[in-house]
């Protein structure tokens, strides 16, 4: 994987694994845009990726805010001079069933994810399409696919996103445009630290979640932005309107990590 040359933007870059992906389309050349809300985190990101000699730059908007992304995406194309790489990673983690979940929070969320990953795409592709061309990767989920209890709006909100990749996949495959998702299973960043530290015991909580993954633990942002890169760089070349998960082995064991540590269905250890 090389990017020379390319420009990318990546939204929710001030952190987690936006933060991951900033770094990693750095290292392999491309001059990254970060899109984001939070401007202390993006500007230390920012601040970090110049130190080691990399080409990066912030602009701050809401991506639920239509005129906010239209502005920040033009003034990074205009900044730059084109746009081949989109990632759209912004988001938020809310919790409740659909009858504790309040109307609002059900616009947060699907506001965010969604509407999010729309104003992105609409105001990326045009600026792609005067480019030549250009790739989108879509942070989605393992619950695109599945759910966990108590979370409506998060896993209605992932499994659109699927749905949003594929549309874009087709609209604009003859014009050298390719949509894919990446699917992760938990990630060590802020938003799911956040999460932890709502229950009573944090670490407990983070070691039990890490053992959901055949892998044994949580992923690293970093991993996830390996597979991101990919799916954006020109080595996936075939590669649209597709998913790649990337859970250290979450969605494997038929009935979780617990039914096989029950030695259920091995035939030995019963
Ligand atoms: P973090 O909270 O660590 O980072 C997300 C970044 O996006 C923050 O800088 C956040 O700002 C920003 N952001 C949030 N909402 C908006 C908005 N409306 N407009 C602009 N920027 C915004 O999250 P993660 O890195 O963990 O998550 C990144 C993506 O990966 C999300 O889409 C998430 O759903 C997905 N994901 C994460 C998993 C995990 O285990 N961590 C697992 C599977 C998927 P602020 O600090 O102000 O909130």
């Amino acid at each position: 994987m090389q990017m020379e040359g390319k420009v990318a933007v990546v939204t929710g870059g001030a952190a987690g694994i936006g933060q991951a992906t900033a770094q990693k389309l750095c290292e392999l050349g491309a001059r990254v845009a970060i899109l984001d809300r939070n401007a202390e985190a993006a500007q230390a990101t920012i601040a970090a990726l110049e130190k080691s000699g990399h080409t990066a730059s912030f602009y701050r908007c809401d991506v639920t805010v239509e005129s906010e992304v239209k502005a920040a995406m033009a003034a990074a194309v205009a900044h730059y001079g084109a746009l081949h790489i989109l990632v759209s990673n912004a988001g938020i983690q809310r919790y409740g069933d659909v009858v504790t979940t309040t109307s609002a929070l059900w616009d947060e969320t699907m506001d965010v994810h969604v509407r999010g990953c729309f104003h992105a795409t609409k105001y990326a592709i045009p600026a792609m399409l005067a480019s030549g061309g250009g790739a989108i990767v879509v942070v989605a989920s393992v619950q695109s696919f599945t759910a966990i209890n108590n979370s409506v709006a998060y896993v209605a909100a992932k499994h659109a996103l699927l749905g949003i990749t594929r549309s874009i996949a087709l609209d604009f495959a003859s014009q050298n445009i390719r949509a894919n998702c990446v699917c992760p299973g938990a990630i060590e960043t802020p938003m799911l630290r956040e999460t932890a530290e709502q229950t009573g015991s944090p670490e407990k909580m983070l070691e039990s979640i890490g053992r959901m993954h055949a892998l044994g633990r949580i992923g690293r942002p970093d991993e996830v932005a390996n597979a991101i890169a990919f799916l954006a760089s020109d080595d996936a070349s075939f590669i649209t309107g597709t998913s790649l998960i990337v859970d250290g082995g979450l969605l494997v064991p038929t009935g979780g990590m617990g039914f096989q540590e029950s030695g259920i269905g091995t035939g030995e250890k019963v």
